[in-house]
């Protein structure tokens, strides 16, 4: 598609961001709403239809369910946000009252070492204040008649704050509010950038139109393009695009409660979309990088991999028809699979708001509040998003976070 390119009012602005799906739009929208600033944001959206960004491709669900702390108190905040949104966003009566809807995320262990992981895991999530339950197999069948559990060894739940939620009532709501305090959101792509003698700052952005603007800070949330945006920098993000594939299908018999959000131990998923159909995502085994603009489908994976593990899981699936089905990309974080963000260690105005795989969704609250804070102050002021630094790629210290889909 061919997006006419539009240049920006100014040629100078404090904050540019590169990218403005849901990070970029949660960044902006957090700068927008704090008092202590008041400088300007540009915010530089290649593709105003979001059409191919992951975050038009998202399952839209948000879970407690993490090994570390760190990820759970971000869901937390999520859920607050999200249940909360019209007073977040200053008792404004236009935004919608959004709630979240608790079939909780369901997994499965089928060996004794996962087993292991998810028993450790709620001990983590207990500790923060989450309400995960472990099921064995037999309560599993009691509650979740529908389950085959014939291989699984434990299961684990949790009911509350646990579901699907309207991202895109967020998203919008973001763009909209902040765009009216202000920020400034424009059709272009960022196609190179400029450092100063020392190498240490960015200097100005260069825009596909021809446009050159110069820049305060630069926040990178591009998405599954990270890794090409830092390179503009002279920097490498560990950030690749790995296609996910979902299917949404109508079932001949619906299952007659809500399906939580299932996670095989093959690690193709599923849940509840309403209506009696349901929303599955899944991917190749081989898993390679895959290029920018690729979202082919393959359309074997359904038919030999994906649907007969559902219909072994869930043998009422045996008779489902698919209605749609799409490509999207994870930014894929290859060093440890979390969240990279925070100022790089040398080019100190350059930000990161990167490697969210699965999971970015759900913690764009919490992601877009510590950078406004980190942009703001040159600290966090709420929760401490410091373990996500940049410095722990060169320094080798990886972050291990066990309960990734
Ligand atoms: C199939 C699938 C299911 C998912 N399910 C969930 C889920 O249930 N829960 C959850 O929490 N998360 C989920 N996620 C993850 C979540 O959708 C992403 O983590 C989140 O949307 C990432 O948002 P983003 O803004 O970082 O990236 P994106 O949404 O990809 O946005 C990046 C934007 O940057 C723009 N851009 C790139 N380069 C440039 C440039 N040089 N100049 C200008 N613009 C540029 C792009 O056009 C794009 O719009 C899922 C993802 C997928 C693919």
């Amino acid at each position: 598609m061919h997006i006419s390119e539009r240049s920006p009012l100014k040629k100078n602005y404090d904050i540019i961001i590169i990218g403005g799906a849901i990070m970029g739009a949660s960044a902006a929208w957090f700068l927008s709403d704090n008092k202590d600033f008041d400088g300007s944001v540009l915010v530089v959206e290649k593709d105003p239809s979001y059409a191919n960004s992951s975050t038009m491709h998202t399952n839209s669900c948000m879970r407690q369910q993490f090994s570390t702390d760190l990820n759970v108190r971000i869901s937390q905040f999520a859920a607050d946000y999200v249940k909360n949104l019209r007073k977040f966003m200053g008792g404004d009566e236009r935004v919608p009252e959004l709630t979240i809807r608790n079939f909780g995320y369901m997994y499965f262990a089928d060996n004794e070492d996962f087993a292991d992981v998810l028993r450790e895991s709620q001990r983590v999530q207990l500790r923060a204040g989450a309400a995960t339950q472990l099921m064995s197999p037999r309560e599993i069948k009691e509650k979740y008649p529908f389950y085959n559990v014939d291989d699984i060894v434990l299961g684990s739940i949790n009911l509350i704050d646990e579901g699907y939620w309207d991202g895109t009532a967020v998203f919008d709501w973001w763009r909209r509010q902040s765009k009216e305090r202000g920020v400034e959101y424009i059709a272009n792509e960022v196609v190179a950038m400029t450092k100063g003698k020392s190498g240490t700052q960015i200097e100005s952005v260069t825009l596909k139109s021809g446009d050159v603007i110069s820049c305060g800070q630069v926040l990178n949330a591009s998405g599954p393009r990270a890794n090409r945006t830092a390179a503009m920098a002279g920097i490498d993000v560990p950030v690749e695009p790995r296609k996910r594939y979902s299917w949404i299908f109508a079932a001949e018999q619906p299952l007659d409660q809500d399906l939580p959000l299932t996670i095989d131990p093959s690690g193709v998923h599923v849940r509840e979309n309403g209506g009696g159909t349901y929303q599955c995502g899944g991917h190749s085994g081989i898993d390679p990088a895959v290029d920018y603009d690729d979202f082919t489908m393959d359309f074997d994976i359904w038919q030999d991999h994906v649907w007969p593990i559902l219909a072994t899981r869930i043998p009422q699936f045996e008779a489902i028809k698919v209605q749609t089905e799409w490509a999207g990309h994870y930014a894929y974080n290859t060093f440890d699979h979390n969240a990279i963000m925070g100022p790089h260690s040398e080019v100190s105005n350059f930000y990161f708001l990167n490697g969210f795989s699965g999971h970015g969704l759900q913690q764009s609250p919490a992601m877009g509040r510590g950078t406004a804070e980190m942009l703001i102050y040159g600290t966090y002021k709420t929760l401490d998003m410091s373990p996500f630094n940049y410095e722990r790629i060169p320094n080798n210290k990886p972050i291990i976070e066990k309960a990734v889909i």
